[in-house]
């Protein structure tokens, strides 16, 4: 546990819900609906390795008319389409639902861990997909080809940001089938949920809190019966979210947007139980806020010092922020999140941008 960490409580403690199993993290109330949610835990294939999915005890009117509920459980975000994290959701289906089916499937960005299967269980289930409707849209476009990820486009986006290693260059121009290896297809039809809507599940009002700069339109999800927040991508415990600028939207201010975005949960209360998609439940939201401020706050110091002393493209920015050696994936992302901070103080008026006579943008005083 590093000392940001230990400046927020871990309620359960060092307790994790197993890879593919379950934990219940909310008791139901008086309502009879108990338990009210289980933390589902999935192993992932990257340096992240793992995913928080959650089940909301829930119910639904049936379709007859006739008022009547049938009960079950709604799913919050679903891994990535590989046939591993199938296997483990049919043993959550087997142990954990008693007897109950699922209603429906919520995802709360279109990113490929928390949409992955979001095809494959509305199919198994006959249920609908409940998303925001520009990273549905995002998300549909994905399947069909190169996205930010990966392609010509992105390898020329890079470039022109100073990726210079013709490997690298040349393994992102190659890489056009990311995003349809780990999200072959999405839903043909959803449901929109918006900023501010609430959302009926389990009996209980479900607010959700859009928020940008890590996805195009991010869904947390608030419920003040039970305080607690499913904060997805956007309020993470011990890593900081990753906040890029792809070729899609060259000209993006996504650490402003995700900066002001976490920001809307201030005024949620600071004992809220936070339901992170990655990494343990915790509480101190308003401290975490505060770290997630100052972490980038110091790395935009750093930045503007780098630019102080000579013009700094993207890829030269690199060494500033990150420390460790990465490869290519967690490239892709590092140069991302460096052009973002860049922005970031070429927005503010901080930084001036240039663009070289060898094609490369380079950002100084
Ligand atoms: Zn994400």
């Amino acid at each position: 546990m590093n000392d940001l960490e230990k400046q927020l409580h871990y309620p359960l403690g060092e307790t994790l819900a197993p890879l593919g199993g379950a934990l219940v993290v909310a008791q139901g109330d008086g309502s009879g609906l108990t338990p009210a949610i289980k933390w589902v835990r999935m192993a992932l294939p990257f340096a992240l390795n793992h995913i928080n999915l959650w089940l909301l005890r829930d119910e639904a009117e049936t379709s007859d008319g006739a008022g009547a509920m049938v009960q079950g459980w709604s799913i919050v975000d679903c891994c990535i389409a590989h046939e591993k994290s199938k296997v483990a959701w049919e043993s959550i289906f087997a142990n954990e639902l008693e007897g109950l089916p699922i209603l429906r499937v919520i995802v709360t960005h279109m990113h490929p861990d928390h949409i992955g299967l979001a095809h494959w269980l509305c199919e198994r289930w006959k249920v609908s997909l409940w998303i925001s409707a520009t990273d549905y849209q995002v998300a549909r476009i994905g399947c069909l080809g190169p996205t930010g990820f990966g392609g010509e486009r992105a390898a020329e986006f890079f470039s022109s940001h100073g990726l210079n290693s013709p490997e690298a260059v040349a393994q992102i121009q190659a890489r056009t089938g990311y995003f349809p290896a780990l999200v072959p297809s999405v839903p043909l039809q959803y449901r929109r949920m918006m900023d501010r809507q609430m959302i009926r599940i389990g009996g209980r009002d479900w607010r959700c809190i859009a928020g940008f700069g890590h996805a195009p339109e991010h869904i947390a999800l608030y419920c003040k019966d039970l305080n607690v927040l499913i904060g997805g991508d956007m309020m993470l415990p011990r890593i900081s979210t990753n906040v890029s600028v792809y070729e899609a939207e060259p000209e993006a201010n996504a650490l402003a947007l995700f900066l002001d975005s976490i920001d809307r949960f201030r005024d949620l209360p600071e004992h809220t139980l936070v339901l992170p998609s990655h990494g343990k439940p915790f509480t101190g939201m308003h401290t975490r806020i505060e770290q997630l401020h100052q972490h980038h706050r110091d790395r935009l110091a750093d930045v503007l010092q780098a630019c102080t002393r000579q013009p700094c493209s993207a890829a030269d920015i690199l060494p500033v922020l990150f420390e460790r050696a990465m490869d290519l994936h967690q490239t892709t992302f590092a140069m991302g999140e460096s052009i973002a901070h860049l922005h970031a103080l070429w927005f503010d008026g901080k930084l001036h941008r240039t663009l070289g006579a060898d094609g490369i943008y380079r950002f100084t005083i």
